[in-house]
Parts: C-alpha cells; structure tokens; sequence
C-alpha cells in the first residue's frame, strides 16, 4: 500500500508476467481516472483493457458474459491474469470471472475506492446480482495479490469516501477501541484526506479484518462480526431500493444494532454518544430514519440472508471495541419490541 504503485506496476506484478497475458476490467469512470494511465504503464505486456458502464447495476450475469466472450475472442487462455482495477463493482465481477474462466485463473485486485480498499477487496468474495438481489450468485476465489495506490483516493467523490470510512469505523467499533478513540479525535483531518492520518486508519482496519478472516475463511462463525450494522443496513438499502449508498445504510444499521445494545445495559449511554458523534461529523443522523416505516422496517429484515428460522440475527456490542459472545454464537435473536424501541429512539435523536 503506497501511494503511485499504479505508475510502477514493476514493483507488484508477479514474477514471470511477462509471459502472461494481461486483462485490466475496469469500469468506464475508472478508465478515465487510472485505466489509460495504467495501460500506458504496461506497454511492454501489451494487455487487453475491457470496460464496462459504472454502477452496481452493471454487476449482473450479462456484463459478465460480455467480458468472458471478449477474452475468449481475443484468445485468452489459462495463463491469463485479470488486473481488477475499480471498486467494489469491479472487483467482484472481475473476480467472479477469473473464478470461472477456463476452470479459474489468477487475478490482481486494484481496488480505486475506500469501500473496496476495506472492504471488498480483501477476504476472496466474488460475485454478481440478479434481479432477486445483490451478490446472490458467486464463490470464494482469492486475488494473487491487493495493490492499493493511495493516490486513487484524491479523485474519489466525498460521498464515496465516507461510504468506506464507515466501514473502518464499524471494524473498529467492534473489535478496537484505541483505533476507534484515535480515528474520532482525528475525524477532520481524515475527512480533509490527510494522508498519513488515512493511511493509519486504513492499515490497522486492514489488520483487524485480515486477522478476523484467516481466523474464518468460509464465513461461518467470527467473519459474522463483520456483519455489524448489516442487519438493519441491508433492510435499508433494500426498502430504498438501493438508492442509498452502502456505508450510508450500515451507519444509521450501525446506530439502531448499538442502540440495542444500550438498550439491553451492554453498551453504556456514553460510548453510544460518541458513535453517534462521530457518524454526525460524517453527516449522517439517525434522524434520517424518521421517513422509514417501522413496519417496512420489520419485515425487510426477515429476509437477511444471516436469518435463521426467519429469525433475523445481530452482532451486539458489549462495549465499544467487543462484541457480546454467547456459547461462540456471533450473531443474535433480538425480539421485535426490542428492535422497533431501538429504532424509534434512534429516529426521534
Ligand atoms: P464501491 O463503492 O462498492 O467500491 P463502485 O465500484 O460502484 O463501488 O464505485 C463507486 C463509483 O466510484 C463508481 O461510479 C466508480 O466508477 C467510481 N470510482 C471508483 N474509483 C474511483 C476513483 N478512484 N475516483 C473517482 N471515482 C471512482
Ligand atoms: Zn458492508
């Protein structure tokens, strides 16, 4: 992780790539920014770029088809390595294709915003949506490598950097309550893009999520942690038909799952002031929920795919920088009383 790694691709490819065929997949916003410049970069290994429109509504079956049948044409074969370089739209679709292509072949993700640097670049998911949901369809399969150009993040609109500043705020959150602590006192300066205090922030999230994934590869168990504020945020997105940008959804997720744990005497009234604090400073208030319906609410979350027995479940704290553990079960029932007090008291902050 370093800033200009994408002006030096010498420095991260593997060895031996002179002799593959090199594949970027990009999106077209992301061609503009860093494609050209990258395919300028790699001159000597003549690769093919292959692009696609922006958005999560590209990540679907037919993108995919499109860019397999354009490597297939342009004579792709199992020594080809896929560059991923984009977001988290990307990176999944890349990854499901190099999962795929000819029985699997390597692939290097490039992940260009904050939510995919933390989030989903790291931990192998791959995937795409259908038109009954998101990620429904899709496997494990592991990029060679993560290379992160910090420089790609001077481009990255506003909106998109908090999208992935709440996710390092959930994993600290829940399992770091010194890097929590220092990343709110330091809030402006990382909403102002200072780079060492970014940079900080983003490593040590990484080590928090790289330690909790190699601890639970196939996501059965510890990895649920990483599930914090989703229960309610993946309701929210859904009944906003996605309007709502991911880390938007799991902040104000975020705020009802701690306010239940406030509620039931885990979490004390002092620690949910200062996650509600630093989720003001990132401009998102739980009063943002007030135009959501209780009951809309309510059976949204019956259909998270962590339910059990239609039961949705949820990650609790037990203090900032804990999660609550009960039998080494992650996730818990809550009743709905519980939930719907939570979410009245979060609305009306
Ligand atoms: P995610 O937020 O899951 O990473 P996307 O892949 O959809 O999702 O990326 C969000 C948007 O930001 C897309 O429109 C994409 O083209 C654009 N984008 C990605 N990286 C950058 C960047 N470094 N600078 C500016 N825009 C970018
Ligand atoms: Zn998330």
């Amino acid at each position: 992780m370093e800033p200009h790694l994408l002006g030096d691709p010498e420095r991260w490819l593997p060895a031996g790539s002179l002799e593959k065929r090199l594949v970027i997949i990009t999106d077209k916003n992301v061609e503009k920014y860093y494609g050209n410049h990258l395919l300028n970069q790699l001159i000597n290994y003549k690769p093919l770029l292959l692009s696609f429109p922006p958005g999560e509504k590209s990540k679907n079956y037919r993108t995919k088809q499109t860019l397999e049948e354009e490597m297939l044409r342009h004579h792709c074969g199992k020594d080809t390595l896929i560059l991923a370089l984009g977001g988290g739209v990307v990176g999944d679709m890349a990854g499901f294709i190099a999962a795929t292509y000819m029985r699997g072949i390597s692939y290097i993700q490039i992940p260009t915003t904050l939510l995919a640097i933390v989030d989903s670049s790291i931990g192998g998911k791959t995937g795409i949506n259908t038109k009954q949901g998101k990620n429904l369809i899709g496997t494990f399969w592991h990029p060679t490598a993560v290379v992160i150009d910090m420089n790609c993040l001077l481009t990255l609109p506003q909106a998109h950097l908090i999208n992935g500043l709440v996710e390092v705020f959930k994993i600290f959150i829940t399992s770091d309550k010194d890097s929590f602590n220092e990343a709110r006192h330091g809030i402006h300066k990382i909403m102002n893009r200072d780079f060492s205090t970014l940079e900080n922030i983003i490593q040590r999230a990484l080590k928090i999520k790289i330690d909790i994934i190699t601890q639970d590869e196939k996501d059965n168990n510890l990895r649920m942690i990483l599930n914090f504020g989703h229960t309610i945020g993946h309701a929210l997105e859904k009944i906003m038909n996605y309007t709502l940008l991911h880390g938007y959804a799991v902040a104000l997720g975020i705020l009802v799952e701690a306010k239940i744990a406030e509620l039931a005497g885990w979490l004390s009234a002092e620690d949910y002031q200062s996650i509600q604090s630093v989720f003001l400073n990132l401009g998102i208030a739980g009063s943002q929920l007030k135009k959501i319906n209780i009951n809309t609410m309510m059976s949204a979350i019956k259909i998270d795919k962590k339910n059990k027995s239609g039961q949705a479940r949820y990650v609790l704290l037990n203090g900032i920088g804990q999660t609550y553990r009960d039998n080494g079960a992650f996730v818990h029932a809550v009743s709905d009383d519980m939930v719907k007090k939570a979410l009245a008291s979060v609305s009306e902050a």
